[in-house]
């Protein structure tokens, strides 16, 4: 017989866009048939960070401070859920994560939403509000004192933040490099990458295309690059006196390590990027751990699912997940003991699950605030004017952040 008043403990690593869909979906089980499940929500910051509109959180300071939103305010106070601000560092074993710092939570299910860090501050390395704002400041004040900025890298990330530079900052001279031989991923139509271009120009962006640039070694993100010449991949030289990097997406798996261990096999994917691998449930690839889920950019999808509507998709995918098996009594088959071991969990059966299926390829991308280009699966709309203005009804104005903050409705004023 199931027993619905049995003690559950989910914990969910990253708070951001898969794993605060997971946290409200789960702590919404506990409100209705499963009282006494406990969602612990880990996140190595303290606040949410609305890396979407950093484009515009960058020339606009009363928006970025905005961006910030308390992970302590998605639980109800009244609740028995915890937020735990530290660093996963190791999951140790079938059942047990450990924080930066020494302590240990027991979990029957661990959804792990981790996601990708783009260079800071896209994704700020501080782990406060006012510290991460502080990091976005300086950039901004660093080209407040420039005359010229380079923007590496022509995806929807430097194509936004060159537009808005463009438009925030007039007299400057903008300028943005791309290795590939047009704007946008690859998947979506040529016809958008066009539109861009123009919309670009129009703002008095200088594009360059089929050029990749040196960086220099000391730039871990935005470098005072004065005086420097930045040699192109053509043999052209260029200056600068700000960079920044629209490039390189990092991933933090290290914490897997243990993990592998007791495997005795890989968990992450090979090649330059430890993406972690999965099943098209969103468990983990390694059927000894059917109880560990892993949601949004830090898994090892395609990059065509590194957005972040996908991973709030694939964070309902795994809450679903995650309470049928509460439903079918998948944790109360185990014992609820510190010994419970990897061995005992992957004998216990695991009823159906959901399989994540990637169905809508959808990019919408402001340049400035007034003009933008879009594509909704075939449909695109590149250099016309209703593309300017569904983008500006769309996303211009605050990138969507208006419907994050539901999310965090727990918000003290001072928050
Ligand atoms: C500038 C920019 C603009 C973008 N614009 C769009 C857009 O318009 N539309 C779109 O769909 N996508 C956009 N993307 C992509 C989108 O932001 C990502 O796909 C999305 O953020 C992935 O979400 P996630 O929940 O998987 O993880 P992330 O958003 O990467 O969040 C991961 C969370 O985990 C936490 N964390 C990481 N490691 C640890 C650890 N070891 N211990 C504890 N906590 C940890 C982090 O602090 C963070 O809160 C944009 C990306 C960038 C950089």
């Amino acid at each position: 017989m199931s027993n619905n008043n049995r003690a559950i403990s989910v914990v969910i690593v990253g708070g951001s866009y898969a794993g605060a869909t997971a946290t409200k979906q789960l702590a919404g089980l506990a409100k209705g048939n499963y009282p006494n499940l406990k969602v612990t929500l880990i996140d190595k910051s303290t606040h949410y960070f609305h890396v979407v509109g950093f484009p515009k959180a960058l020339v606009d300071e009363d928006y970025a401070s905005e961006c910030f939103l308390p992970f302590s305010s998605l639980f109800d106070p009244k609740s028995n859920h915890e937020f735990v601000h530290g660093k996963l560092s190791a999951i140790k074993d079938a059942h047990h994560v450990q924080v930066e710092g020494g302590r240990e939570i027991y979990f029957d299910y661990l959804i792990l939403a981790t996601g990708s860090q783009s260079p800071g501050p896209i994704n700020p390395v501080a782990t406060n509000k006012a510290d991460a704002l502080e990091e976005i400041a300086r950039l901004r004040d660093g080209i407040l004192e420039s005359n010229t900025v380079m923007v590496v890298g022509g995806g929807a990330v430097g194509v936004e933040i060159a537009g808005f530079l463009a438009e925030a900052y007039l007299a400057k001279k903008v300028t943005l490099v791309h290795s590939g031989s047009r704007l946008l991923p690859m998947n979506f139509r040529e016809s958008i990458s066009t539109g861009a271009v123009t919309k670009l120009k129009q703002l008095g962006v200088a594009v360059i295309l089929n050029e990749r640039i040196e960086i220099p070694e000391d730039s871990e993100y935005a470098a005072q690059v004065k005086g420097q010449v930045l040699r192109g991949s053509s043999g052209t030289e260029y200056r600068a006196d700000v960079l920044i990097k629209a490039i390189g997406l990092r991933i933090d798996s290290d914490f897997l390590a243990p993990l592998e261990l007791a495997a005795g096999t890989k968990l992450r994917a090979d090649g330059p990027v430890p993406f972690i691998r999965v099943l098209p449930t969103l468990q983990l690839a390694e059927p000894l751990f059917p109880n560990v889920f892993v949601a949004g950019d830090a898994n090892d999808l395609p990059m065509s699912a590194k957005y972040a509507f996908k991973a709030e998709m694939q964070g309902g995918t795994a809450a679903g997940n995650v309470k049928r098996m509460v439903e079918a009594g998948f944790d109360q088959e185990l014992a609820h003991a510190t010994a419970v071991n990897a061995k005992a969990a992957a004998d216990v059966i695991v009823p159906p699950l959901s399989k994540w299926s990637d169905m809508v390829d959808a990019i919408i991308v402001p340049i400035g605030s007034q003009m933008g280009v879009i594509q909704v699966t075939k449909i695109a709309f590149g250099c016309s004017g209703i593309a300017n203005f569904i983008v500006r009804q769309l996303k211009s104005k605050d990138f969507m952040l208006w419907m994050r903050k539901p999310l965090f409705k727990y918000r003290a004023a001072q928050d």
